[in-house]
């Protein structure tokens, strides 16, 4: 049966789960809850293909999440993981590239601040010809970087317009950057702050294209209310679709029905499994 409800990022490899892993995925998939393990680096990408062979309904991405890029790597020389992560992204499993993208709030005291930029951009341009090569879409990360990730989007959606997609998880940016997203054919995702924010987050949720938005957890990170500070578990998805249900002023019957069909659309169905 299709699960309900689909938590399209956490990250179920990380220590935090280390003692009851396989109880928090079947909680989750007890009360129809689907999931996408988002891989941060070469090694967190596989286990998240691991844990996708062994559960129905619970998938993988792969990818170098910009905290993950202290390699030794100098731009613009190809990064080591790339190679090892191409042959990873074939997997029937994996649907998507990720967690890629640019934070700007991510302080590297290794190198100096431009170097970084320099890094994280060549890094995050190598994921996404990789996903345009396998055809997958991709799952960004973006902090205190927006104009400078639309620019490069930019760029590759007037070569691949059709072919280039992907997801803006736990989105940060403004209404306006959110519609330069919508324009290039990308969805953005809502996480736990959607249930205690009271100004930003919840203009963006009531005014975005409900075809446009899926929901996650980002587990063990930024548990909603009322589990705000504990540990967070893909279980909790629940709570952000109920408040961005009362947000859109639908039923959470209707937020589940919608933002699932988005999810297959984007990310599940969009691969061929
Ligand atoms: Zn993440």
């Amino acid at each position: 049966m299709q699960p309900k409800l689909f938590d399209i990022h956490c990250h179920l490899d990380f220590s935090e789960f280390d003692k009851d892993r396989e109880e928090v995925i079947k909680r989750a998939l007890s009360n129809g809850i689907g999931m996408v393990n988002v891989g941060t680096d070469y090694e967190s990408s596989k286990k998240a293909i691991e844990l996708a062979e062994k559960y129905e309904h619970v998938y993988a991405t792969v990818g170098l999440h910009p905290h993950s890029i202290h390699l030794g790597v100098k731009p613009p020389s190809e990064c080591p993981s790339i190679p090892k992560l191409k042959a990873l992204a074939k997997h029937p499993k994996v649907v998507g590239i990720g967690e890629c993208g640019l934070d700007y709030k991510f302080q590297d005291t290794r190198n100096n601040n431009q170097t970084n930029i320099n890094l994280q951009k060549s890094i995050f341009k190598q994921q996404i010809e990789l996903a345009l090569e396998v055809n997958k879409p991709l799952m960004i990360h973006c902090r205190d970087a927006h104009e400078d990730l639309l620019a490069i989007l930019s760029t590759y959606y007037s070569l691949h317009s059709t072919r280039l997609q992907g997801n803006l998880h736990f989105f940060s940016g403004t209404w306006e950057e959110a519609q330069k997203y919508f324009d290039l054919g990308f969805s953005i995702s809502f996480a736990g702050p959607v249930t205690y924010d009271v100004g930003r987050i919840t203009d963006i949720v009531s005014r975005a294209p409900i075809n446009k938005i899926m929901i996650e957890t980002d587990s063990p990170f930024a548990a909603p209310a009322p589990f705000r500070g504990q540990r967070n578990e893909p279980f909790y998805v629940q709570e952000i679709a109920k408040k961005i249900a009362q947000i859109k002023n639908l039923t959470y019957e209707e937020i589940c029905k919608i933002t699932t069909k988005n999810a297959l659309k984007i990310f599940i169905n969009n691969v061929n499994i």
